[in-house]
């Protein structure tokens, strides 16, 4: 296996927080092994997975954290957002009440987190654009007010995922280094 002898020398570890079936772990399983399911489970367990690349010359490995059916309001336990050192905070852009809940989320998070945490505003499932519910402009005005980096993706298009990851990644990366 590839990186089986390779020196880490980082290892980051990322949080996905939002409400249930907005497509977080989707998110993780197009990133981190470039599939996607329409069937997804209900995710059992706190998982992660790990990914491990190159960001100037060093290899990085992200430790990807999805919740565990957890989404319910203060269900997240503090030991998931322990050592993170950036967090995606993923709705719907079809269901507004996703993004409604971002408020709170970015609470629990700002409550539980470390204070440098790297923030990532995600609006996902972009491909249904006929059915979007969050304007683009209200998402960023609301990024740019909490001081988040902003993006919206499709896991089931593969649209812009690489590049959210790659971003607070190469964020991280240059605060930490
Ligand atoms: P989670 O509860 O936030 O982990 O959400 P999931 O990743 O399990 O996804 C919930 C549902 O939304 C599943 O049926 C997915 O197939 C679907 N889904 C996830 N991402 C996308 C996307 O980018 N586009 C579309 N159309 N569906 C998506
Ligand atoms: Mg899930």
């Amino acid at each position: 296996y590839g990186d089986y002898n390779q020196k880490i020398d980082y290892v980051f570890k990322i949080v996905l927080i939002g409400d249930s079936a907005v497509g977080k772990s989707q998110l993780l399983a197009r990133f981190a092994r470039n599939e996607f399911s329409v069937e997804s489970k209900a995710t059992i367990g706190v998982e992660f997975q790990t990914k491990t690349l190159v960001i100037d010359h060093k290899t990085v490995k992200a430790q990807i954290w999805d919740t565990a059916g957890q989404e319910r309001y203060r269900a997240v336990t503090s030991a998931y957002y322990r050592g993170a050192v950036g967090a995606m905070l993923v709705y719907d852009m079809t269901k507004r009440q996703s993004f409604d809940h971002m408020t709170r989320w970015l609470e629990e998070l700002r409550g539980h987190a470390d204070k440098n945490i790297v923030i990532m505003l995600i609006g996902n499932k972009s491909d249904l654009g006929s059915l979007r519910a969050v304007p683009t402009e209200d998402a960023e005005e609301f990024a740019q007010r909490e001081n988040l980096f902003f993006m919206e993706t499709s896991a089931l298009e593969a649209t812009n995922v690489e590049t959210a990851f790659l971003t607070i990644l190469t964020e991280i990366y240059r605060i930490i280094s």
